[in-house]
Parts: C-alpha cells; structure tokens; sequence
C-alpha cells in the first residue's frame, strides 16, 4: 500500500535503522524507544493489525513474525535478561500505524498491567 509508513519502509522509500530482514519480514529501530532497545518486527506484505490476522491463509504471516520477533530479540542479546513483546491493535489498543507490528521491548525491567 502506497500511503502505509511501514509498507513504504518496507519498499526502503523511508530510511530507517534496520536490524534483520528475511525475505517476507524487517525488524528496525523504533523510532521513539520506550526502552533502552525498542525494535518493531512487521512483515514486507501490508496486513493491517492484529485482527487481520484472522483471515484464511495468514496463519503462515503470523508465525514467521512471531519466529522472528523472538530471533530479532537473540539477536540483540535479549534472551538472558528477557523482553516484552506487544501487538497493540485499533483504538483501545493504542495501535498508531495501521501495518501490523511486533514491538520488541528489552534492557529494562516492564511493569505490569501495562498502561
Ligand atoms: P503502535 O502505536 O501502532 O503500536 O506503534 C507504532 C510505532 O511506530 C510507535 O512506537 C512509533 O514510535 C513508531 N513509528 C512511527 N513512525 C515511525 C517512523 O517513521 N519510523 C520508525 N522507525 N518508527 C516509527
Ligand atoms: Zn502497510
């Protein structure tokens, strides 16, 4: 989609600090951290959130984004101390970019419920 920010970083028409790439999904810095590491994992094809999921055939979409996301968090030395990982979806969610995303939380400790 050509008005969606992430498929545009996606296509590398908007820079951003990218981590890991497959061939179907990117994981980059988040552009205002909540944490000491703050990365998003989103896949290359425009799915809208969380909800978008459901469709039939996504089932592949959500467990390579999960798989990755948990890679990305190895990768960036995570795993000892651990990580949060959020999908926020529509209003109440929170959701802000509608390109689903898995943020990649690490290098403090979260505090729960989350607000
Ligand atoms: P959401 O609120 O939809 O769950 O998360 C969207 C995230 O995208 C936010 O954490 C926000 O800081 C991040 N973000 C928004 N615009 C950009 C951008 O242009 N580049 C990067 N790297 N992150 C962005
Ligand atoms: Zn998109």
């Amino acid at each position: 989609m050509s008005d969606c920010l992430f498929c545009r970083i996606a296509a590398g028409e908007i820079p951003a600090n990218v981590v890991a790439r497959t061939a179907d999904a990117m994981a980059f810095h988040d552009i205002n951290p909540q944490a000491p590491t703050h990365v998003l994992v989103i896949p290359t094809e425009h799915v809208a959130g969380p909800a978008d999921l459901v469709a039939p055939g996504r089932e592949r979409v959500a467990g390579s984004l999960l798989q990755f996301a948990a890679q990305v968090a190895h990768q960036l030395g995570l795993v000892a101390t651990g990580y949060r990982l959020v999908l926020n979806q529509g209003v109440d969610g929170g959701q802000s970019v509608g390109h689903v995303h898995v943020h990649v939380l690490g290098g403090r400790r979260m505090t729960w419920p989350p607000g």
